[in-house]
């Protein structure tokens, strides 16, 4: 591999010549050496300011962070949330996620829970569990239990057979009331190998009407160093099957700073990925962090690439796809300007939860299965994580939720700041103050201090009225959004958190 290192302080390369993947299937079928900017000086990051801001952080799919669920939250407190919202007057249909965390092989980056085995009749006790447990949600919310989203996601949905699948959602129809499938958002979360185009179809037949395929890279070797073999005319069939099949999106999960990857090799994939056409791409950070995640200590540090490349790698991806036509959502997601997404961003309506970026801001979410996490008005909480405690607790007829949290008006106001910056990259302060008793200037003085330092670092503008995210402020926002939590102490390292970069 030859690369032109662009001048110091520029972490941008051009690719000249890739002489591994010259002999690559990749190679023949994309024979052109793949040109890449580097990323204009507005967008540079220096050494040192880079070091300095790849700290760990919270990737704030809620607030506060699931570290600070307490178990003096448990199945009670869960069922007073729901009580207190049926008493407001539930207006919003549910969103419903239900996990399902078998694997057939571990993929080495993996840092899901999930259970992996070849032991089919496994799936088959989890069903029956599973079961139980949606029947209790569904008694909980009678009468306030029409669906409007559901995901399913894992583990690897897939796993279960054509037949399980289809029992499973026959009881979700039993307990709970569907929107149409033009009005309701019904996804899975598909791994490539483990379908058929037939099995597309009956999927669709099922009732799901989005569908989102895990691919991470289609490099050989990066797909080698994290023990997933996935072939990539395997991926694009399956893709055409779920056009045929009638898949209203198509979405597609990519990884950057895998070990092995490089900057030329992200530039294939991501060619690839755009001939392809899915209406949306998720591109994920890799967190490298082996002390929590076994599977993890298989990759040598001495494989991933270091933090500039990373970022190198982000901007790369921000820039081919949005020449491609695709709208930058925030932190890992693009989607076509006319996608839900897309159009939910430019409404004011993106939200953001377990499951990355939402249409659906105002849905309570009841999630089922173990360590699942579900939000139900001012409450997150989650399930028993292993399956031992998970079966324990509904064979005693209980809610299995381990631990939660009930969220105080501190944390519902910083909530919603990070959400908004999240979502939309700016902030009106005045808007905060509508919603909020406080004056913004006095309540947050002292993160004010912290947004002038990442001002002076170029991550963002500060006025009277705003706080704006730049360009440059969106590739760190999850460091802008850190500012705002009070529960992080700046003197401990977290060790539980992925660096930022
Ligand atoms: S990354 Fe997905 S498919 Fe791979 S082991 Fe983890 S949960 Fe299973």
């Amino acid at each position: 591999m030859i690369y032109i290192k662009a001048p110091a302080g520029l972490h941008g390369y051009a690719v000249v010549m890739d002489t591994v993947n010259c002999r690559s299937r990749d190679m023949l079928t994309s024979p052109k050496p793949i040109a890449i900017a580097a990323p204009p000086a507005a967008l540079a990051f220096e050494e040192a300011l880079l070091r300095k801001l790849n700290q760990p952080g919270p990737r704030y799919t809620s607030y506060p962070t699931a570290d600070r669920f307490s178990e003096q939250f448990d199945a009670q407190a869960y069922c007073q949330a729901v009580s207190e919202r049926r008493a407001m007057g539930a207006r919003h249909a549910l969103s419903l996620y239900l996990h399902i965390p078998f694997c057939d092989t571990v993929c080495y980056y993996c840092a899901c829970n999930k259970v992996v085995s070849k032991n089919l009749g496994k799936a088959a006790v989890y069903l029956t569990y599973l079961q139980r447990e949606i029947a209790m949600q569904a008694a909980l919310f009678d009468g306030m239990n029409q669906v409007e989203q559901l995901h399913f996601g894992g583990g690897t949905p897939t796993y279960l057979s054509d037949r399980q699948m289809s029992e499973l959602m026959a009881h979700l129809h039993r307990h709970f009331q569907f929107a149409s499938d033009q009005l309701g958002e019904y996804s899975i979360e598909v791994d490539p190998r483990t379908v058929t185009p037939k099995r597309i179809v009956t999927l669709r037949r099922q009732g799901f009407n989005r569908l989102s395929l895990g691919v991470q890279d289609f490099n050989p070797a990066v797909q080698k160093a994290v023990n997933r073999i996935q072939a990539e005319e395997d991926t694009l069939r399956i893709i055409d099957a779920a056009r045929f099949a009638g898949f209203r999106s198509v979405s597609i999960d990519l990884i950057y700073g895998l070990p092995k990857q490089s900057l030329a090799s992200i530039a294939q994939t991501l060619e690839k990925v755009i001939a392809a056409s899915p209406d949306r791409i998720a591109i994920y950070n890799y967190a490298h962090m082996p002390h929590l995640f076994k599977p993890q200590r298989r990759i040598a540090d001495s494989d991933l690439p270091a933090p500039a490349v990373k970022i190198d790698m982000l901007f790369l991806c921000i820039q081919r796809l949005t020449e491609a036509g695709y709208v930058y959502i925030g932190m890992d997601h693009f989607a076509k300007p006319d996608d839900d997404l897309a159009i939910a961003q430019r409404q004011g309506r993106l939200h953001r939860n377990f499951q990355g970026y939402s249409t659906h801001a105002e849905s309570d979410l009841v999630a089922c299965g173990v360590s699942a996490i579900s939000a139900v008005g001012a409450s997150y909480s989650q399930n028993e994580k292993t399956l031992e405690a998970y079966y324990r607790r509904l064979d005693l007829q209980q809610l299995p939720i381990a631990r939660g949290i009930k969220l105080n008006m501190d944390d519902l106001l910083r909530r919603l700041i990070i959400q908004h910056l999240m979502c939309h990259f700016e902030l009106s302060l005045a808007s905060i103050e509508i919603a909020y008793p406080v004056r913004f200037a006095e309540y947050f003085a002292a993160e004010l201090t912290q947004l002038r330092l990442l001002e002076a670092d170029g991550l963002l503008t500060l006025d009277q009225e705003w706080i704006s995210v730049t360009m440059k402020g969106r590739l760190l926002i999850r460091n802008i959004c850190m500012v705002f939590d009070r529960y992080l102490d700046p003197h401990r390292t977290p060790l539980r958190y992925s660096k930022t970069i």
